[in-house]
């Protein structure tokens, strides 16, 4: 009989995909590693497996403990996952613009969620971070995985996604391109490759136009998991050759394409990693093979990048994305 003891057992070893008609006409082989084949949906659940773990093994994290981050999408997910499997509690804190979908999804994995007003001051004891940080004190046994300070972070994909991309391509891979939100992905990855490589990777960060990584001031863009307005300590600053910013719409425009033309529904952070591959394949040759990372699905955002109209008040739909179908009435 073939199946494993637990859904956190198939954590990671995720499979990669070429990439066709997007990169059509490109020399090199471009391919994509599919984070939406973790069990519980993303990239995050590589993390949340080695922060607990690393918990446990230093004592922070005691059994019966209860975990409490400040998330309100894939991190809580693979965390509540890990937690579930081990027998802890999960108390979530969410602003309260996340919509009512998101928090659910957290509730049904047995997390409870605390949400908190978004319109307040990061200083004001109602705030995201100073309700999780009263929240850590006052509950008995609490433990505060953070993720944008927590070096098991990049670890995991320094010990998990960087080893199976060496393994995956046979040695072959030249170029790794992935977004940056905390810097995990991209430091842990990039730091096996490079070191394994013994410089031969080339480490490509896509950041969202706006966002501090790519020069910016932090200014707002739509596309979610990536990009930041302060500098985490999970990021190495000396980690990437190349940092390629990418506008909202192409992002989105990219998103849409690689469900209807490649069959994956992803996320809109995978769309802005895709443009971002495509420009460094673009001047790549035959041998070359780059390869991207797509942290999520897209299942949660269908009121978002996969609505017409969401797309369209933001006129980021060109007529030959704009999704419509035979009988549809424009
Ligand atoms: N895309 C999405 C959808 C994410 O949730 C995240 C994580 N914030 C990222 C990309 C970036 O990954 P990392 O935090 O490892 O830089």
């Amino acid at each position: 009989m073939e199946y494993v003891e637990h859904v956190v057992d198939l954590v990671g070893n995720t499979p990669l995909v070429k990439l066709g008609s997007v990169a059509d006409g490109l020399a090199p082989l471009v391919l994509a590693k599919v984070e939406y084949l973790n069990p519980g949906g993303s990239v995050k659940d590589r993390i949340a497996l080695r922060m607990v773990e690393a918990a446990e093994a230093s004592g922070e994290l005691r059994p019966g403990g209860t975990i409490v981050e400040p998330t309100s999408g894939n991190t809580g997910v693979g965390l509540a996952l890990v937690a579930q499997r081990r027998g802890y509690k999960c108390v979530f804190v969410c602003p309260d613009k996340v919509s009512e979908d998101k928090r659910n999804v957290l509730k049904a994995y047995g997390a409870e969620v605390v949400v908190c007003p978004t319109a307040v001051a990061p200083e004001h004891p109602d705030s995201y971070y100073n309700v999780s940080d009263r929240l850590v004190r006052e509950i008995p046994g609490a433990w505060k995985p953070n993720q944008y300070a927590n070096p098991e972070n990049p670890a995991s994909h320094y010990h998990s996604t960087g080893p199976e991309l060496w393994r995956q391509t046979e040695g072959r891979i030249t170029h790794f391109v992935a977004g940056i939100g905390t810097g995990g992905t991209i430091s842990g990855t990039g730091r096996y490759l490079r070191e394994i490589s013994g410089g031969k990777v080339r480490i490509v960060g896509a950041d969202p136009e706006g966002s501090v990584y790519s020069g910016g001031t932090g200014r707002p863009y739509l596309v979610e998991g990536v990009g930041e307005d302060f500098w985490p300590t999970t990021y190495d600053r000396e980690i990437c050759d190349e940092i390629i910013a990418v506008s909202d719409k192409d992002s989105f425009e990219m998103t849409r394409r690689l469900a209807r033309e490649e069959g994956l529904l992803v996320g809109g952070s995978c769309g802005m990693a895709a443009v971002a591959a495509l420009r460094v394949a673009e001047r790549c040759g035959p041998d070359d093979v780059v390869v991207v990372l797509l942290p999520d699905g897209g299942r949660g955002y269908m009121s978002k990048v996969f609505n017409d109209q969401w797309m369209a008040s933001y006129g980021f739909l060109s007529p030959d994305h704009s999704g419509a179908s035979v009988g549809d009435v424009l």
